[in-house]
């Protein structure tokens, strides 16, 4: 007989505290969360809120925006109330636009107090007005800009280094009664950052955000974040995440998105099932694939829609999804909920899957099963 391996569901969380950004909950078994960060200059508020706008569209539930200037400062008031999702202040070195972000209403802040010169009545006093506000901080701490103490005591940003100044920063704070805090240890090495959160998961319970910093671009980086969130949320680790590319960041927000619905860690919207084609294929599956997933794009109920390219696994996956389309012989016989509704030539087969798709969906939306 077959070994006995139990199934683990990817559910299992570690147990954290619960901060909130905004009205959005992180830790404490609140759903994963996505985020992303804005490229534009944040004094700029027209397109910083322009941004904000199509990352809220493509997802995000999460926004940081960099604050290195006095003039992005004074944007914080604004772009906080205007955005419609929670905005997180970004901020190095500088105590007093962390001030700044607390007063504008920001629902978080990221800094590391490590990096802040004369930290100790700083951090005394930014404890105090984030208290006071209900204000979160994220400690963030990332391989480049490690501590100079630890990369001479550790050689370079190993995991033991990467947590022992991420604790080192949360003590900072919890010397004034703070622990309104996630944390971050991000490492370019999807490897090393594993191991950096299992560390930081086992050491403490705040809520932590999962990132590979500098994960390079689109296609590099969506690997590598995927590899490292999904060995580690597979664990229960990690609470809310950023997918760090050099692209636009709505396909930051798509790549999270994704990881999360692979993983069943949020339902999931439409998927295309495809396969890869092969030398028995009748149609051109790569192209059928693309016009489908291009007309179906936007569409927000869990649609589940199978491109096959021949009849040998064809009928059988399109047999499972809410949709699906078998080709042969120039033909495709189009499936709704595992029968087959119509045979159309190839040239139709694309518009009969979309124009099936919405009426579904139409449905779908009637009976409240939109996610
Ligand atoms: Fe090949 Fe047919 Fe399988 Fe597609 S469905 S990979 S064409 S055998």
């Amino acid at each position: 007989g077959l070994p006995e391996v139990p199934a683990r569901p990817v559910a299992e969380r570690r147990v954290s505290r619960r901060i909130q950004v905004g009205p959005v909950a992180v830790g404490g078994g609140a759903p994963v969360s996505v985020q992303s960060m804005t490229t534009t200059r944040t004094s700029d508020v027209g397109a910083t809120l322009q941004q904000i706008a199509e990352l809220t569209a493509a997802g995000c539930q999460i926004v940081r925006v960099a604050c290195p200037t006095q003039d992005d400062a004074d944007a914080l008031a604004t772009i906080a109330r205007k955005s419609q999702i929670p905005v997180i202040a970004d901020i190095h070195f500088q105590p007093k636009y962390v001030f700044a972000a607390i007063d504008a209403g920001c629902a978080a802040v990221r800094v590391n107090p490590g990096n802040i010169k004369k930290f100790d009545d700083q951090v005394k006093q930014i404890a105090r007005a984030a208290s006071e506000a209900g204000t979160p901080i994220r400690i963030g701490v990332n391989a480049g800009s490690l501590d100079r103490r630890l990369l001479q005591k550790y050689g370079r940003a190993t995991p033991e280094a990467l947590v022992e100044s991420a604790l080192w920063e949360a003590s900072l704070f919890e010397e004034h009664g703070f622990r309104d805090l996630k944390i971050s240890v991000k490492h370019n090495d999807p490897v090393v950052m594993v191991n950096a959160y299992r560390q930081l998961a086992a050491s403490c319970d705040y809520p932590l955000h999962l990132g590979v910093t500098e994960a390079g671009p689109a296609f590099q980086g969506t690997i590598k974040s995927a590899v490292a969130f999904g060995a580690l949320l597979s664990e229960g680790i990690g609470d809310t995440i950023r997918v760090s590319l050099s692209a636009p960041p709505v396909e930051e927000i798509k790549v999270g998105s994704q990881i999360l619905e692979s993983l069943g860690l949020r339902p999931r919207r439409l998927e295309i099932v495809s396969c890869p084609s092969c030398g028995r294929a009748q149609v051109d599956v790569y192209k059928l694939a693309d016009e489908v997933t291009a007309g179906l794009d936007g569409m927000e109920v869990p649609l589940r829609v199978a491109v096959m390219g021949c009849v040998v696994n064809g009928p059988g996956e399109a047999r499972e999804a809410d949709l699906g389309v078998a080709s042969g012989n120039g033909k495709g016989q189009i499936f709704v909920k595992g029968e087959v509704v119509r045979t159309v030539p190839e040239s139709k087969i694309v518009e009969t899957l979309i124009d099936e798709a919405m009426k579904i969906a139409e449905q779908m939306e009637k009976d409240g099963v939109a996610s």
